[in-house]
C-alpha cells in the first residue's frame, strides 16, 4: 500500500517534470500540443497545467487561433519567475552566472584564477562572486549547478585531480556551497555540462547518442548513450584524457605514462609550439612560454610554426577521440574549448585524422562538428544540470509560496 503510494508519488512528479521540459522547448503550446509532445493524456495535461498555473509557473494567453472555432489557449512558461546560478571552475579561470528558467543568460562575472593562489582562497573568492551575483538577481534562485574540470568523483562529490591546479580535491565543493548559500548545488564533469548544454539548446535530434569533447588544458568527453549522460559508476566515465596513447610516454601527473592530455591539450600546443618555432640555426630564436591563446591567433593568421604544432596537437586528439568512437558509436562527435579556437583547421585535421584511422563503415556515416553554442557551454550546461536536477522534483522547487 505505502510501496504504491511511493510509485504514484513518483509518477506524478516525473509527469511534471515531462511537461515543464516540453513547454521549454515550445514557447506556443497549447494544450493540445502538448498531449501530443508528451503522450500524456488530455484530463492528465489538464490536471498538471492547472497545478503549475497555481504555482505560478505557467501562465495562460490568449489564444492560438487556427481559423475554426474556438481558439486554444497559449501556454507560457514563466522563466523569469526563478533562475538558477552556474559556476565553471577552470584551471586558469572561473566563470559564475545567472540563468533564467529557459536558458537564457540574465549576469554574469569571470575571473582570472592561478595554482599559486591555492584552492581554497580561490574557492574563497568563488562563494564572493556568487554572492553578489544571487544579490542582484531580483528573482528566487533556486540552485547552484557547477562545472569542473575532471576526473570528477559524482558520488564523493570531490574532484579527484586537477591537474596543475593541486589543492581541490581536499575541498568539498557541493558541501562548501550548500553551507554558504543555503541552496541545493549539483556539480558534474564539465564535459557532461556542455553535453547537457549541447542537447538543450541544439535539440534532442541527433545527438541522442554524442560524444561531447571539451579539450583545453585538460581533455574530458560527455558521453551522451540513449539521450542520457552516462556518467559509470562513480562518475568517471569520459576521463579518456588519462587514457594512454604511448606507453613509453613521460609521466602524467595522474601517474599513468604517455597520457592523452600530454599530447592533445593546449598545454601539449604551447610546448610542441616551442619546437616548431625554434630554429637550431638561430638559437635566440627559442620563443619565450608562449600562452595557448596567443597560438590560437597565430594559427588563424597563418603562422607556419604555429599551424603545424595545432595540426599535429588536433591530430593527437582525434587519435585518442577514434578509440571512445569504436567504443561507443556515436552519431555526432562535438568539439569544444579553448582547443578548437583554431579556425577552419580543427575541422579539416580532423576529418583528416578520422579518416585515416576509423573504419570506413563508421567514418562515412560520422557527424562531427565544432561546438557554435555562444558564450561558454560548460557554464550554460551547468545550468542546465541545476534545472534538470529541479526536474527530478519539481512540485518541492517550484511550488512557489502557495504550497
Ligand atoms: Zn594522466
Amino acid at each position: 500500500m505505502k510501496q504504491g503510494s511511493i510509485n504514484q508519488n513518483v509518477q506524478k512528479e516525473n509527469n511534471i517534470s515531462v511537461v515543464l521540459r516540453a513547454l521549454r522547448a515550445d514557447a506556443e503550446c497549447t494544450r493540445i500540443r502538448l498531449t501530443g509532445a508528451t503522450g500524456l493524456t488530455q484530463p492528465a495535461i489538464t490536471k498538471i497545467i492547472g497545478q503549475l498555473i497555481e504555482w505560478g509557473t505557467v501562465s495562460e494567453l490568449e489564444g492560438v487561433g487556427n481559423g475554426i472555432g474556438r481558439k486554444a489557449a497559449r501556454l507560457h512558461l514563466n522563466a523569469q519567475r526563478y533562475r538558477v546560478a552556474a559556476v565553471r571552475i577552470n584551471r586558469t579561470y572561473i566563470n559564475a552566472a545567472v540563468y533564467d528558467m529557459a536558458g537564457r543568460l540574465y549576469d554574469m562575472d569571470s575571473r582570472e584564477i592561478s595554482s599559486e593562489e591555492g584552492a581554497e582562497p580561490t574557492m574563497e573568492r568563488l562563494i564572493g562572486m556568487l554572492s553578489r551575483l544571487i544579490a542582484r538577481a531580483e528573482v528566487p534562485v533556486l540552485s547552484i549547478g557547477v562545472a569542473v574540470p575532471g576526473p570528477y568523483n559524482y558520488f564523493a562529490g570531490r574532484i579527484s585531480l586537477m591537474s596543475g591546479f593541486p589543492g581541490w580535491s581536499d575541498i568539498d565543493i557541493r558541501a562548501e556551497l550548500e553551507a554558504a548559500f543555503g541552496l541545493p548545488v549539483f556539480v558534474d564533469q564539465d564535459a557532461n555540462c556542455g553535453a547537457l548544454a549541447e542537447m538543450w539548446h541544439s535539440g534532442y535530434e541527433g545527438n541522442s547518442d554524442m560524444l561531447f569533447i571539451c579539450a583545453d588544458r585538460g581533455i574530458g568527453a560527455g558521453l551522451i548513450l540513449e539521450s542520457s549522460v552516462y556518467r559509470g559508476r562513480d562518475g568517471f566515465a569520459g576521463e579518456f584524457g588519462h587514457a594512454s596513447i604511448n606507453i613509453f610516454g613521460p609521466r602524467c601527473e595522474c601517474g599513468n605514462r604517455g597520457c592523452l592530455e600530454l599530447y592533445g591539450s593546449t598545454v601539449a600546443l604551447e610546448n610542441l609550439y616551442r619546437q616548431e618555432a625554434f630554429n637550431p640555426m638561430e638559437p635566440d630564436s627559442l620563443p619565450e612560454n608562449t600562452a595557448a591563446g596567443e597560438i590560437l591567433a597565430l594559427v588563424r593568421e597563418g603562422d607556419v610554426a604555429a599551424r603545424r604544432a595545432y595540426s599535429k596537437t588536433v591530430s593527437y586528439l582525434c587519435f585518442g577521440v577514434v578509440g571512445m568512437i569504436n567504443t561507443f558509436n556515436p552519431a555526432t562527435v562535438v568539439f569544444a574549448d579553448k582547443i578548437t579556437e583554431g579556425g577552419n583547421l580543427f575541422l579539416q585535421v580532423a576529418d583528416r585524422t578520422f579518416r585515416e584511422y576509423l573504419m570506413p563503415e563508421i567514418y562515412d556515416r560520422l557527424q562531427v562538428r565544432v561546438c557554435t553554442l555562444e558564450g561558454d557551454p560548460m557554464l550554460m550546461g551547468a545550468s542546465v544540470l541545476a534545472y534538470d536536477q529541479m526536474l527530478q522534483a519539481p512540485s518541492v522547487y517550484f511550488r512557489g509560496e502557495e504550497g
